[in-house]
């Protein structure tokens, strides 16, 4: 059965015609424009090539609500052209076939639950650092909506006594976004994050920051599995900085043994590599359709 996908970000958006198994077939990668420029060329991809289904994995904030008259709308983005969107009814009604939508990270999740480093995890979480910071939940096969979506990037967090910056997000200052996310490691340290990478002092820093709202994440979520990704997290000489700082503010309270033993299989980078939101697309597709 061929499906399509579309990991649709901020900064470009990812094309996939894939199965119900997760293989691709074919890709592509276009900037992401205003949705006059940028939409048109997607459909054109999607075209003639034979779908039943497409999924979307979408930057948000979006409307998940099916009863909603907004349903699949990408809502109050700051990004010019594309606040209250209609994004999956573009693609219905252009490529008239069921669409699945879901916000970017519950994608990611969907696919690593399904096909990556949390198959058969009853709770699965997946955060992603990167221009902003997003954490998809997946609850028993099901991706957590509620009353929006969780935005867990926003959690407010105890600074690091070292750090005097002010935080990136606009709305909270010292939240994990406004502290952890590129932007905010660039405007702390006047250098982009890949050119700070011998610098040990801002890695302490951001893994400080990362292991407070993971461990905040456990203590909400009860998750199976951490997936930690997204461009910050290239510096992978945080990975173990962050499992033994996770460790040492839990204390011993949870006792698991996934914590307190095999931490370096509980916190992980994706099993699916670049393409867990590009998976889930697919797998959004696919559950369309039952
Ligand atoms: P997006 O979040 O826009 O989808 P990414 O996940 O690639 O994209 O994140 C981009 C952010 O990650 C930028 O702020 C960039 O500076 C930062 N970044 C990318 N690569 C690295 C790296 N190797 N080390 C540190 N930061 C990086
Ligand atoms: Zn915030």
């Amino acid at each position: 059965m061929l499906l399509g996908g579309i990991e649709a970000g901020g900064t470009k958006m990812v094309l996939a015609i894939g199965d119900e198994n997760g293989n691709i077939f074919e890709k592509a990668t276009i900037p992401t424009d205003t949705p006059d420029v940028s939409v048109p060329k997607m459909i054109e991809f999607f075209q003639g090539k034979g779908i039943e289904a497409l999924g979307i994995g979408c930057f948000g904030p979006v409307d998940l609500h099916k009863d909603s008259p907004t349903y699949g709308y990408i809502t109050t983005t700051p990004k010019p052209g594309w606040s209250f969107y209609d994004f999956a009814g573009a693609f219905r009604k252009a490529l008239n076939v069921p669409v699945g939508f879901d916000l970017d990270v519950n994608a990611a999740v969907l696919g690593e639950v399904t096909w990556g480093a949390a198959k058969d995890c009853g709770v699965a979480i997946y955060i992603t650092i990167g221009t902003g910071v997003g954490v998809g939940v997946s609850v028993d096969g099901k991706l957590l909506h509620g009353l929006i979506h969780p935005e867990a990037g926003h959690v407010i967090l105890t600074r690091h006594p070292e750090d005097t910056y002010k935080g990136h997000c606009p709305f909270h200052g010292n939240c994990l976004e406004g502290m952890a996310a590129g932007p905010a490691v660039e405007e702390r340290w006047g250098k982009k994050g890949v050119e700070l990478q011998d610098n040990p002092k801002v890695w302490e820093i951001e893994s400080y920051y990362i292991a407070q709202a993971i461990t905040n994440y456990i203590l909400c979520y009860s998750p199976e599995k951490v997936i930690l990704w997204g461009g910050v997290m290239h510096q992978e000489q945080m990975f173990p900085l962050i499992r033994k700082q996770v460790q040492e503010m839990l204390a011993g309270y949870l006792n698991s043994p996934m914590i307190t033993e095999h931490i370096d299989d509980y916190i992980v980078a994706p099993g699916l590599g670049d393409e867990p939101g590009i998976k889930g697309a697919l797998r959004l597709a696919y559950q369309e359709l039952l």
